[in-house]
C-alpha cells in the first residue's frame, strides 16, 4: 500500500528497512498511519516536528534471559520482553503475554496499539507491553511460579507505580500476576501498585477480570444502537475462551444476545441452545481443560476440530476475543454471506487488513481492538487510582465508569471520523483520536 502523504510514506518506508522482520510491527504501523493522512496533512507541526517518525520508535525494548528450574530439576531458558514505547501521556502501562509464539515483532505491535488504546481511554497511561516466549500451558504451579520469579526477577528494575505498570494478557491471569507481585515486593522491600490484575485481597480492582469482555459489548453496544440496531435476539460467535471471551459471552448475554459458539486454539463448540459462561468459566479458568470437556456437562453442544471454521457458524454478530490474525479474509466472507451485521474486535488485531477491508467495504460495523477492547486498560486505570488513594469502589461504581468510559471511547472516535471526513469509519476514527491527544502532549515536551 502506498500513502499519498509523501512525509508518512518515507517514514513507513524507514520503519520497512530497519524492521524488516517484524511483520506484526509494521503491520500495526500501517493500518494507523492510513488512517493519519487527513491529520498530517492539516497541521505541518506533525511533520516539522516529526512526530510520525518518533511515534513509530520505542523509547526502550528491554530484551532478557529468564532462566527457570522445572520438576525434573532440569534449567530452561526464556526470552523476556518489555518494550516502553511512549510516556507522553503517563507511566508506560500495558500487559504481559506469556505465549510461545511471542517474538519482538509481537509485542513491539502490542506495545504500538496500546499507546492509542490507553489515550483513547482519556485516562493518564502511556503505551508499553512484555512477556515471554514461555508457554504455561502444561506446567505445573510451582514451574510456572518459579518462571514468574525469574522474569520478575530482571523486570523489577525496569518498572514501578510512576514508572511503568504492567498488567495480564494471554497466559497472564490471576495466577500469575500474583506471583510476579510477590516477587516484585520481596526484591523492593515495598509495597506498590506496580501491577493491576491483581487479587482482591492484595490491591485488585473489583470488576477488573470482567473489564475487557463487559467493556467491549458496551463498545458494541453502542455502536449498535447508533446503527438502529441492539444486540436483543442476535446470534454471537465469539472465538477464543479466555478472559475477554468468557465475559463478552456473559455481558452479551446479559444484554440480549445468544452465544452460539466459541474456540480454543484446538477447535470450538456449537450450541444453538446458548453458551452457559459459568461452564466455560469452569473449565477454563478452575479445571485449565480443552474447550471439548464442555460437552461433557453439556450435551447439546458440538465440538468440531479445528479452531479457523469458528467463522462459517452463522451468526449475526462475531466477536474475535482469541489472538492476532486469527479472521482472515476468507473467514471475513463467510460472515458476509451469512449475514453477519458486525465485527466488533476483542483481541487485539484479530482480523487481518484483508478481512478489515472486505468486512467495511460490505457495509458492516467494524470496531477497531484499541477502542473496543480499551475497557481492560480503562479499569487497569482505575485500579491504579484506587491504590493510589488507598481505597476501593464497588463492583458497581467500577462497572458504571467502565460502561461510561467505553460509551465515551465510542463518541470520541465517531466525533473524530467525522470531523476528518470519514464519517462512520470508527477504525479511522480510533487513530485520529488516540493520535491527536498523544501527539498534543508530544508537541509540548519538546524534543525527547
Ligand atoms: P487468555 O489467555 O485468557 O485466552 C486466550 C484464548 O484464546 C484461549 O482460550 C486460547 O485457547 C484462545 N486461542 C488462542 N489462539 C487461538 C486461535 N488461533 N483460535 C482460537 N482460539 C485461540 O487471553 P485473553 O482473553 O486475556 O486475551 C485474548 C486477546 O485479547 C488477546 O489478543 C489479548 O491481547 C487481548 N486483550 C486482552 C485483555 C485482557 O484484559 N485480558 C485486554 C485487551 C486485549 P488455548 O487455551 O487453546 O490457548
Amino acid at each position: 500500500m502506498s500513502m499519498k502523504n509523501p512525509y508518512l510514506q518515507s517514514v513507513l518506508d524507514g520503519l520497512k528497512t530497519r524492521n524488516a522482520h517484524e511483520p506484526e510491527f509494521l503491520q500495526a504501523v500501517e493500518e494507523v498511519l492510513e488512517s493519519l493522512e487527513p491529520v498530517v496533512d492539516s497541521d505541518p507541526r506533525y511533520e516539522r516536528q516529526n512526530i510520525i517518525g518518533r511515534i513509530v520508535e520505542p523509547e526502550r525494548v528491554v530484551i532478557f534471559r529468564v532462566p527457570w528450574v522445572d520438576d525434573a530439576g532440569k534449567v530452561q531458558v526464556n526470552r523476556g520482553y518489555r518494550v516502553q514505547f511512549n510516556s507522553a501521556i503517563g507511566p508506560y502501562k500495558g500487559g504481559l503475554r506469556l505465549h510461545p509464539t511471542v517474538n519482538l515483532s509481537v509485542i513491539k505491535f502490542l506495545g504500538f496499539e496500546q499507546i492509542f488504546k490507553n489515550a483513547l481511554t482519556t485516562l493518564p497511561m502511556g503505551g508499553g507491553k512484555g512477556g515471554a516466549d514461555f508457554d504455561p500451558k502444561g506446567k505445573s504451579d510451582g514451574e510456572v511460579m518459579r518462571f514468574c520469579q525469574s522474569f520478575m526477577s530482571e523486570l523489577y528494575r525496569h518498572i514501578g507505580p510512576d514508572t511503568d505498570v504492567p498488567a495480564g494478557d494471554i497466559g497472564v491471569g490471576a495466577r500469575e500476576i500474583g506471583f510476579l507481585f510477590g516477587q516484585y515486593k520481596k526484591i523492593r522491600n515495598e509495597w506498590a501498585g506496580v501491577l493491576t490484575g491483581k487479587g482482591l485481597s492484595y490491591g485488585g480492582s473489583l470488576a477488573r477480570t470482567e473489564a475487557t469482555g463487559f467493556g467491549l459489548c458496551y463498545f458494541a453496544d453502542a455502536q449498535l444502537r447508533d446503527n438502529g440496531q441492539s444486540f436483543q435476539g442476535k446470534r454471537v460467535v465469539i472465538s477464543g475462551s479466555g478472559n475477554v471471551a468468557i465475559y463478552a459471552n456473559q455481558k452479551c448475554t446479559q444484554l440480549g444476545g445468544k452465544v452460539i459458539a466459541m474456540s480454543d486454539s484446538n477447535g470450538y463448540i456449537v450450541d444453538e441452545n446458548g453458551i452457559d459462561y459459568q461452564v466455560i468459566q469452569q473449565i477454563k479458568e478452575v479445571r485449565r481443560e480443552r474447550i471439548k470437556a464442555y460437552l461433557d456437562q453439556v450435551p447439546t453442544a458440538r465440538y468440531v476440530e479445528g479452531c479457523a471454521g469458528i467463522w462459517s457458524v452463522p451468526c449475526d454478530i462475531a466477536l474475535p476475543c482469541a489472538t492476532q490474525n486469527e479472521l482472515d479474509e476468507t473467514a471475513a466472507k463467510a460472515l458476509i454471506s451469512n449475514g453477519c451485521i458486525g465485527v466488533f474486535e476483542g483481541a487485539n488485531m484479530p482480523c487481518t487488513p484483508e478481512a478489515v477491508a472486505a468486512i467495511k467495504g460490505a457495509g458492516l460495523m467494524f470496531a477497531p481492538a484499541k477502542a473496543s477492547n480499551a475497557g481492560g486498560v480503562a479499569t487497569s486505570g482505575l485500579e491504579m487510582s484506587q491504590n493510589s488513594g488507598r481505597i476501593s469502589w464497588s463492583f458497581e461504581e467500577v462497572d458504571a465508569k467502565l460502561k461510561g468510559i467505553m460509551e465515551g471511547i465510542y463518541q470520541a472516535c465517531a466525533d473524530a471520523a467525522q470531523q476528518y471526513g470519514k464519517k462512520g469509519d470508527i477504525q479511522a476514527g480510533a487513530n485520529i483520536a488516540g493520535f491527536l491527544k498523544v501527539a498534543d502532549a508530544m508537541l509540548w515536551q519538546g524534543v525527547c
